[in-house]
């Protein structure tokens, strides 16, 4: 790396940054980039300014856009009265894969995690709060992982919705092993949704 031209070295410093890519792949990335595809670099560059320049969070649901809010929020042809709560955006893009769920979203971007000092305050619940009472929902669905954290996060989230009437559920069992709803194929998850069940409270 020492040999490098100063400007390789530091992409290669920037892209070991990045989750799951260590030095090695860094440096092949960078030198494939510097070496063998100039126009795959500048487009790159490009892609990756355009992105952090124009995606924010929705103000609604908190799924990623480029507007105030997301083509989901936007669309006319959700059933508002049912939410599907999330802990991240990959999950609700593994659900919008299957294209069964008609309704609409909230992205948690976070688990209550008290042990790693993360508490109801590091998610958007104060948002969702304020969203079920002013939308019509009936039903929620919460779609956390089925994991401790993800359990607990779905059990404090249920009796909170309680509070205003709304109904929790659960997806059914047969989720994958730690219940990472990301990797879940789309027959798993469709059957979770169809089998779903009522938190237990
Ligand atoms: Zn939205």
């Amino acid at each position: 790396m020492v040999a490098f031209p100063p400007a390789l070295q530091k992409l290669v410093r920037e892209l070991s940054k990045l989750p799951s890519i260590g030095e090695k792949t860094a440096t092949r990335l960078a030198y494939h980039l510097a070496a063998n595809d100039r126009n795959l670099a500048l487009s790159l560059a490009d892609a990756l300014q355009h992105s952090a320049k124009s995606i924010r969070l929705c103000d609604r649901c908190f799924f990623m856009s480029e507007e105030p809010l997301c083509t989901i929020c936007r669309s006319g042809g959700r059933d508002a009265s049912i939410l599907c709560i999330v802990e991240k955006p990959v999950d609700l893009v593994a659900i919008e894969r299957v294209g069964e769920f008609r309704g609409v979203y909230h992205v948690l971007h976070g688990l209550w995690a008290p042990l790693r000092g993360q508490g109801p305050e590091t998610m958007r619940i104060a948002e969702l709060v304020s969203r079920v009472q002013v939308e019509p929902i009936k039903e929620a669905i919460i779609a956390t992982s089925a994991t401790v954290e993800g359990d607990a996060t779905a059990m404090y989230v249920a009796r909170l919705l309680q509070e205003y009437g709304v109904r929790a559920t659960r997806p059914a069992q047969g989720m994958p092993k730690g219940g990472e709803l990301e990797y879940a194929d789309d027959v798993t998850l469709s059957r979770a949704f169809a089998g779903r069940n009522a938190v237990e409270l």
